[in-house]
C-alpha cells in the first residue's frame, strides 16, 4: 500500500506480521517506507506520519531538510512580496475600470493563478510575484472580468480583451510558469 504526503511524497505501508508498532524507515532514494503491524490503514499510517514528522525529518538525508528550509524561505518572501503587491494593484485595476470586489487573499495553491469566490473574494496565487509583470497584470484582468461574467464565454473574453488587447499572448506565455513556489 502506498499514499502521498504533502512533504515527505510516496509513501509506503509495508505490514509485518512481527510488527507490534509502526517503524518508519527512510531509503537512501529518500522514499519512505512505514513498517507496520497487519492490520494498518492509511487513515492509521497517515496519523502516524503526522505525529512523528520532526521524528521522520531527523532521519532525512542532510540535504532534504535545507531543501525544504529553503523552500519555505522562498515562500515567506514571495508571500511578503505579494502582500505589498498584489492588493494594491488589484485595486488600481479595479478602481481604473470600475470594478466592486468584497476583498482580495492571497493563496499559494499549486494549480491556479487566481480565482474568484460567488462572495465577490478574490484569491490571487503568490507565485504571481514570479511572473512578468503583463502577465500578472492578465491574471488580474482576468479575474475581474469574472465579476461581470460567471464562464469563459466569448462576452467574457471580449471584456478581458478590451482592457488586456494582448491577452491571448498573455495567456499562452503564462503556461510557461507553474504557481507553485
Ligand atoms: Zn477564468
Amino acid at each position: 500500500m502506498t499514499f502521498n504526503d504533502s512533504e515527505f511524497g510516496e509513501v509506503v505501508i509495508r505490514k509485518n506480521a512481527w510488527s507490534t508498532r509502526p517503524k518508519f524507515s527512510v531509503a537512501t532514494s529518500g522514499k519512505l517506507t512505514i513498517s507496520a503491524p497487519p492490520h494498518t490503514t492509511v487513515f492509521l499510517a497517515k496519523r502516524w506520519l503526522n505525529a512523528s514528522r520532526n521524528e521522520i525529518r531527523a532521519k532525512l538525508p542532510i540535504k532534504d531538510p535545507s531543501t525544504q528550509r529553503a523552500r519555505d524561505a522562498a515562500k515567506k518572501h514571495l508571500m511578503k512580496k505579494a502582500r505589498e503587491y498584489l492588493p494594491y494593484r488589484l485595486e488600481f485595476w479595479a478602481t481604473k475600470y470600475g470594478y466592486k470586489y468584497s476583498g482580495v487573499r492571497l493563496s499559494h495553491a499549486n494549480t491556479r493563478w487566481g480565482s474568484r469566490s460567488s462572495s465577490g473574494t478574490i484569491s490571487l496565487n503568490i507565485g504571481l510575484m514570479k511572473v512578468p509583470e503583463p502577465l500578472r497584470d492578465y491574471v488580474i484582468l482576468h479575474e475581474l472580468a469574472h465579476i461581470n461574467h460567471m464562464d469563459h464565454s466569448a462576452e467574457f473574453w471580449a471584456e478581458v480583451e478590451s482592457h488586456d488587447p494582448a491577452y491571448r499572448r498573455h495567456r499562452k506565455l503564462l503556461k510557461q510558469y507553474s504557481p507553485g513556489v
